[in-house]
């Protein structure tokens, strides 16, 4: 047998089994991979990741960090464009391809200046749905890429479409009532013959399901009814636009995981967009099939998302529209995708510091034993002495029993804070030993108490600013340590943010279990990743108890390393003050004014007071986790 393989048959026997890999290999396909103990990312000279954060934490970035990954955004859309034209030249569809990002699913600067070079090459242009994401189309798309403009329009946002057309883009309004028609006729004249290109949004009776669809069905917020539809195409021809007429659009909503409903849609917008040409409009040649390509964010093997890969979705498409053309005997439409969330959703990773482990205070040191202990109280520490391999699982059971009785005889007021002090150290110190002695064995045995062993991991970060979804949606995100990967995940994790709110928490889940290793963050760092975090959460995100954005970099990786080519930092305390309307002199001077009538310190410490304070106001929120990186001690 060769030598490297015999080497890697080792390795894997070693840790194949006992290693957790947390999913990787389903949500980091061709992404993420693991090498030796490390999360590492799966391109050119597959950095670790641990390695950038703690570059940048060198660098002084503290806190939750966004790391974004510009190549996996070239990934994602070289992956559409590809699998859309392999397809067509399979089936020889004659209509052409076009793809727009959705400017909603992720409007920050760090992400979209990255969106618009890497769209050049494939002429990837951008959708809107309001006015300030048209602004920022019109002043970054490029020249060469469509640009669409959805959602309700008043006036303004006609005029600005317009004057998009009028600076050379190529443009189409879809009309979502006939309110907006009126709008455009109102405007034309003022332009001279330049006209963006029209788009009317249809009303499908089929709809999405999940969570995310409330956007198709005949009871949806969006689209033109049958008799609408009609409507306009008689206003269209009566005002001379209907050359302009060159879309048809529908969204049946996001993270489509199941493509039945999606095929029905598209044979319903088959069969209108040939209904419509045949009603005179002789332009139409393009329909848009909105966005909904789903993303797999599962961790578990037994628990898929998304029933179809993205070449049988292409390939439905294709076949469909190509069928039904074929039927009704008009020309194949060209094709546009609004899909988002697949292209944003890797590119972002969530790094979080685990700042402590619930328990970590509990040792034998701390214990404080009576001349009469109560019973119980000694019978556990007989547990955590006696406990062994052979009788652990037994003794765990045995300590979780006799704390609930002791809780119990504590609200009754039979034993005191000392005693209880004592069983909360006891029982902690046995899971503790019992998860080590167990280690080896399947989890599977564990796995009926690991609710109740579980560790709470404090994490530096806020769930509502970094991951909305998680607590609006509940919607999991693959979630793991970067590195200590080779090690025993011993511990059943909850995960806490650092927000006074009860909601930011990620729960134990006994179905989809999460274990971290059990670290003494006194000697050493652990970090958390959140992956797959690039699409919705970071404008969604909200301000609860005032944290920012976090601090994010980009990162450009070759084939010798990597490179931090950007760092955005988080937001100060006085701007996110100013953000919600406070006056910042006011503030000031308000800080200033009470320390000054205080009578409790003298003028020295007066000016240092106020000289602190000003470093707090232009600092951030975030935990700060080592004393003496307090920029306050350094400064003074
Ligand atoms: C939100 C939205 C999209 C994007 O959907 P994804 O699921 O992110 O692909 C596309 N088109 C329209 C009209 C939308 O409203």
């Amino acid at each position: 047998m060769d030598k490297k393989f015999r080497h890697k048959r080792r390795s894997l026997s070693r840790y194949g089994k006992t290693m957790n890999r947390y999913g990787i290999d389903i949500w980091g396909k061709n992404k993420f991979d693991i090498k030796d103990d490390k999360v590492i990312v799966d391109y050119k000279s597959k950095p670790a990741i641990i390695d950038i954060v703690n570059e940048a934490r060198k660098n002084g970035l503290s806190g939750p960090l966004i790391l974004r990954f510009p190549h996996l955004i070239d990934k994602q859309i070289s992956l559409i464009y590809s699998t859309f034209k392999k397809v067509k030249n399979e089936f020889n569809y004659k209509g052409k391809f076009n793809a727009v990002f959705p400017l909603k699913v992720n409007q920050y600067s760090g992400f979209v200046q990255n969106l618009v070079k890497i769209g050049k090459k494939y002429g990837y242009g951008l959708e809107v749905g309001s006015k300030a994401e048209l602004i920022l189309a019109m002043a970054y798309n490029n020249k060469n890429a469509p640009i669409t403009v959805n959602g309700f329009k008043d006036n303004e946002m006609v005029i600005l479409s317009f004057i998009a057309a009028k600076m050379g883009y190529n443009i189409t309004v879809t009309i979502e009532g006939i309110n907006e028609l009126e709008s455009i006729v109102e405007n034309m004249k003022n332009f001279d013959g330049t006209i963006p290109d029209i788009g009317l949004r249809i009303r499908l009776h089929s709809s999405g399901i999940g969570i995310w669809a409330k956007s198709g069905g005949i009871n949806s917020k969006f689209g033109l009814t049958s008799l609408e539809l009609i409507t306009a195409i008689d206003m269209l021809k009566k005002y001379n636009l209907i050359k302009y007429f060159t879309m048809i659009h529908f969204h049946i909503g996001s993270q489509i995981e199941n493509i039945a409903p999606l095929k029905k849609a598209l044979r319903e917008a088959g069969n209108i967009f040939a209904e419509l040409k045949k009603m005179g409009a002789e332009n139409l040649k393009s329909i848009d099939i909105g966005g909904g390509l789903a993303v797999e964010y599962s961790q578990n093997d037994n628990s898929f998302l998304r029933n179809y890969s993205l070449k049988e979705y292409a390939s439905d498409i294709v076949y469909l529209l190509q069928d039904i053309a074929k039927r009704k005997n008009v020309e194949e439409p060209d094709i546009f995708i609004e899909s988002g969330r697949f292209v944003a959703a890797s590119h972002a990773v969530l790094i979080t510091p685990v700042l402590e482990l619930f328990s970590k205070e509990y040792s034998e040191k701390a214990l404080k034993f009576k001349k009469n202990n109560p019973p119980l109280v000694s019978e556990l520490f007989d547990l955590y002495k006696d406990i062994n391999k052979q009788n652990a699982l037994e003794f765990l059971h045995d300590s979780m029993d006799h704390m609930e009785s002791l809780l119990t005889l504590f609200d009754l007021g039979y034993i005191d804070i000392e005693d209880r002090s004592n069983t909360e150290i006891l029982v902690n110190l046995i899971i503790k030993k019992a998860l080590i002695l167990l280690k080896d064995k399947n989890t599977n045995e564990l796995l009926s108490i690991q609710d109740r062993v579980q560790e709470r991991y404090l994490l530096n970060f806020s769930l509502f600013q970094s991951l909305p979804d998680t607590w609006g949606l509940h919607q999991n995100f693959p979630v793991m340590p970067l590195d200590k990967l080779n090690q025993k995940d011993t511990r059943s994790a909850s995960l806490w943010d650092i927000t006074c709110d009860s909601d930011g928490e990620i729960s134990f889940n006994i179905k989809n279990p999460l274990f971290l290793h059990d670290v003494n963050l006194e000697l050493e760092d652990y970090f958390l990743g959140f992956f797959l975090v690039g699409a919705y959460q970071e404008t969604m995100g909200i301000k609860h108890n005032l944290f920012a954005h976090p601090n994010e970099i980009n990162i450009e990786i070759n084939d010798l390393g990597y490179k931090i080519t950007n760092t955005i930092k988080t937001k100060s305390i006085i701007s996110i003050l100013k953000e919600i309307e406070y006056n910042e002199e006011e503030i000031r001077e308000n800080l200033c004014k009470k320390i000054d009538e205080s009578e409790k310190m003298d003028e020295k410490k007066k000016e240092r007071i106020n000289k602190m304070i000003n470093i707090f106001l232009n600092d951030d929120s975030y935990l700060k986790t080592d004393i003496t990186q307090s920029r306050f001690f350094k400064n003074e």
